[in-house]
């Protein structure tokens, strides 16, 4: 693949330092830009001698200009306590976010990736979720903010594509998990593992039957670079996630037993809108990609639970 310049949005948040680090691996040039919301310097300090390597902080609601060939999107807060934060904010950045580069890939004619989000499905009615599935989602809820932002973006990314020609390419996110995602970030796999590390009690939303499809990062990332550079015509959307499907009483269970901890398990009251299944179908990834994830929860919480034992 011959080399690019190429602007990671959010590229110091928890994906988008993992992906930042492996497109300069690859030997491209990187721009990240981050108005450092969610994300942390901390995440990209490493790559900051690269002289391949720039970070830009600004915010992705104000126009971008620099020059490139490729542009990822990343840039949103995606906890739910975080996008709930400011949630006007977070609508901006989704939908104004989507502008900004979209017109930037317009100008220096970019090819273009949205990271979108299984929250576009909503709390789905069709289970396992194929990209062809509409969503059900709740307009006016307290994570319509977040799921609402996202569909929004996936419109403009099309209107964008059929409008001005721009080369676009979309990824529905399934939960991913991994090294540097923050321990306060209020997700359930650091929720847990930070509670079972410091022997708190696990703190299980409703149930705990609910389930959820969690993919590890460095999986996720490969599938973002592939996408980025799959066949021209090819837009998506495309699901990214891991099929292995698990209630959080399980994920609970599990991350029990890898930190030997004895934390115990209490029932706090389930959020708003909360979805009570995910799993995404894969095939059309399988296909157009040849991409599926090849690391099991077992084997991602290792790495993970061993990053956040080393912050405490
Ligand atoms: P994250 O919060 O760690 O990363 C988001 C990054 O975007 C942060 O560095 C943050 O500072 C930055 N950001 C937020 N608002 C910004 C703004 N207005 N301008 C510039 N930068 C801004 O979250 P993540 O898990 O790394 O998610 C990255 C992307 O992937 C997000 O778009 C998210 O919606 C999407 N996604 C993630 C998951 C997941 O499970 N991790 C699932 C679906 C979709
Ligand atoms: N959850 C939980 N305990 C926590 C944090 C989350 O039981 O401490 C549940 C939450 O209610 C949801 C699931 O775990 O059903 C995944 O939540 P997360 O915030 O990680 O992501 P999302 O809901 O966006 O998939």
């Amino acid at each position: 693949m011959p080399h690019k310049r190429i602007l990671v949005t959010g590229g110091a948040g928890f994906i988008g330092s993992h992906l930042c680090e492996k497109l300069l691996n690859q030997g491209n040039e990187v721009i990240c830009l981050d108005n450092l919301f969610t994300g942390r310097k901390e995440n990209i300090l490493h790559l900051m001698s690269n002289l391949h390597f720039e970070f830009i902080r600004h915010d992705v609601i104000e126009p971008i200009y620099v020059e490139c060939d490729q542009i990822y999107n990343l840039a949103c807060p995606a906890s739910p306590p975080h996008y709930q934060f400011d949630p006007v904010k977070t609508a901006k950045t989704g939908v104004m976010g989507a502008l900004n580069v979209l017109e930037l890939a317009r100008h220096c004619k970019a090819r273009v990736l949205q990271a979108s989000t299984s929250e576009v499905y909503g709390d789905p009615e069709v289970h396992p979720q194929p990209e062809s599935y509409w969503g059900h989602v709740n307009p006016n809820g307290v994570r319509s903010c977040y799921d609402e932002g996202k569909r929004m973006a996936e419109t403009l990314f099309f209107d964008y594509h059929r409008q001005e020609g721009v080369d676009i390419k979309i990824v529905r996110i399934f939960n991913t998990y991994g090294p540097r995602m923050r321990p306060d970030d209020g997700r359930v796999v650091s929720n847990f593992i930070m509670q079972a590390l410091r022997g708190e009690d696990i703190t299980i939303y409703g149930d705990g039957k609910q389930t959820r499809s969690f993919c590890y990062v460095d999986d996720l990332v490969e599938g973002l670079i592939r996408m980025m550079n799959s066949r021209d015509g090819f837009t998506g959307p495309v699901n990214l996630g891991n099929p292995g499907e698990f209630t959080m009483l399980e994920l609970a269970e599990l991350v029990l037993k890898l930190t030997g901890s004895a934390s115990k398990l209490v029932h706090k009251p389930l959020p708003q809108d909360d979805p009570t299944q995910r799993r995404p179908v894969i095939d059309l990834a399988e296909k157009e990609l040849g991409w599926k994830p090849t690391i099991s929860l077992a084997d991602g919480l290792e790495p993970t639970i061993a990053y956040f034992k080393d912050r405490l």
